[in-house]
């Protein structure tokens, strides 16, 4: 197809109108500009609080859209963004007055069951993925909500109720095919391009657009699995039981503790709705009988919860447990942080904090940094906090735009009492675009300078820098 009707956005016809019509003629995607219907659509990202207006969306339809796209941004010198889910809390899949490139329409997944590998396109989400993959009882490691984009989540790092069993997203990503900043096609995996392979494991979207992922993925099918929330009175013990617990259980069971809110909704006991509450979440990946045995010195140790609804499901069941409570458009404003200890103190700072949360839906979740993950080395990924216990995400969320500020505040000052007893760095993923200083190049540690030459080498003008940039070294 060629470009979708009233010729966009004036910068970019000034820029040159003759270049525009040239990518339309050969492109097979949707070009869609400011005055196409279907752009507000088309440019909405998941949180409702980002609101940007790209020049151009460019819906690829395959690789070689890629490439134009590639080559029309780089030669207009206009700012590139790449969308995969479009989930990102800061919107770093879209940009203001420039070019998206925007996966959409990708959405192919192709699972070996032989190999036991996954070959996914960067339009899938989670859920995509994990529909074509639990049809032969498997699955790739990767987050804990199926609208989430598979792309953003992978090069990021990406953590689960698998990761303790079988790694980060990355540490499963086998191969992946990138489109560079020149325009060339290459295929990165241990063997070629390994040191684009390798800093496309963590290092997000800096170093190229990937076209394809192939994962390796792990049986799993049914799984005992569910939330068991507590009252927050109960808070600081369970707490402090989930964080002896959690190391000493069988990495088959991906649990996480939270403090957030009893959702105002059926199917919650009415009783309970709308009370502040610690809870549990996560699935074992096996029987119910092994998975009742590896629950039981935890659920031994505490009171009676509000409620335990851990039950056997389909994997896939659980992974959709979340959508209905966040749909697209939310507001979302997000902190994290590494966190290697979790002294009394903090768990006092995290009950206060959410005792002062100004919406039912914001949140805190801790999710476990172990077994597999403490297996892969510091510096053999770009996701260098393999000492780390658990990654934290403070999440505001609401449903009203004008609360935005009040949940920017509380999820600051939120952060600001439990960051002191954190490591430095936050998994990228769960950052905004207002870090401090200094904040990226934490997260990496002792990776960031490898990534800088590694950057400099495959994007020196930085074209890839709507994202937790890495800069390309000096
Ligand atoms: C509700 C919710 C739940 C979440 N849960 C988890 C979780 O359990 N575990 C977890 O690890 N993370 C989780 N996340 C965070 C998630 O990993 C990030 O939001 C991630 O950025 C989403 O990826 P995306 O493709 O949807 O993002 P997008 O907004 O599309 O893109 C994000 C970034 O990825 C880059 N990118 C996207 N596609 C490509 C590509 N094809 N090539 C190169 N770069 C690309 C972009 O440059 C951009 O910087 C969650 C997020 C949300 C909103």
């Amino acid at each position: 197809m060629g470009y979708v009707g009233n010729a966009g956005h004036m910068e970019i016809i000034m820029l040159d109108a003759q270049k525009i019509e040239a990518l339309a003629a050969g492109f097979r995607g949707d070009l869609i500009g400011p005055k196409d219907a279907g752009y507000d659509e088309a440019r909405a990202l998941y949180n409702g609080m980002i609101d940007k207006r790209p020049a151009l969306i460019a819906r690829v339809a395959d690789v070689a859209d890629v490439i134009a796209a590639v080559n029309f941004a780089r030669d207009n010198n206009l700012l590139l963004a790449i969308r995969g889910g479009g989930h990102n809390g800061p919107g770093l899949g879209s940009c203001n007055d420039g070019l998206v490139i925007d996966f959409t329409r990708l959405k192919g997944v192709r699972v070996d069951p032989i190999a036991r590998t996954v070959r996914v396109e960067p339009g899938c989400t989670q859920g995509e993925v994990e529909h074509a993959a639990h049809a032969f009882g498997l699955a790739v490691p990767a987050g804990i909500v199926s609208s989430t984009g598979v792309a953003g989540l992978t090069l990021g790092g990406g953590t689960g109720y698998l990761t303790r069993a079988h790694g980060l997203t990355v540490d499963n990503l086998l191969e992946a095919d990138v489109v560079l900043a020149d325009g060339r096609f290459v295929t990165a995996n241990e063997r070629d391009n390994a040191d684009l392979f390798w800093a496309l494991r963590g290092g997000g979207g800096n170093f190229g657009v990937v076209t394809s992922f192939l994962f390796r993925a792990h049986p799993v099918k049914m799984v005992y699995a569910g939330p068991i929330f507590w009252d927050l009175k109960d808070a600081k013990k369970v707490m402090q039981t989930y964080r002896d617990f959690i190391g000493t259980a069988p990495t088959e069971l991906g649990i996480f503790v939270g403090v957030k809110t009893v959702p105002p909704t059926d199917p919650f006991p009415k009783e309970h709705w709308g009370k502040r509450a610690v809870a549990i979440i996560g699935a074992y990946n096996g029987s119910v009988d092994n998975g009742v045995s590896a629950m039981k010195p935890l659920r031994d140790a505490l009171p009676a919860p509000l409620f335990d609804w851990m039950s056997e499901m389909p994997f896939t069941a659980m992974q959709g447990l979340f959508d209905p409570f966040f749909p697209k458009g939310l507001q979302w404003y997000w902190k994290g942080d590494f966190v290697k200890e979790l002294p009394d103190a903090a768990i006092d700072a995290h009950i206060a904090a959410i005792a002062k949360a100004p919406s039912d839906l914001c949140l805190m979740h801790l999710y476990p940094i172990d077994g597999a993950v403490h297996k892969v080395g510091a510096t053999d990924t770009p996701w260098s906090a393999r000492d780390a216990r658990w990654s934290m995400v403070i999440a505001a969320i609401d449903t009203d735009p004008s609360k935005a500020a009040e949940l920017k505040k509380w999820g600051r000052a939120y952060w600001e009492a439990v960051h002191p007893y954190n490591l430095g760095g936050a998994y990228v993923n769960f950052m905004m675009d207002d870090e401090a200083d200094g904040r990226v190049q934490a997260s990496y540690g002792p990776n960031y300078r490898r990534l800088a030459e590694i950057k400099k080498k495959y994007d020196p003008q930085n074209l890839f820098r709507v994202n937790q940039n890495i800069a390309p070294a000096a």
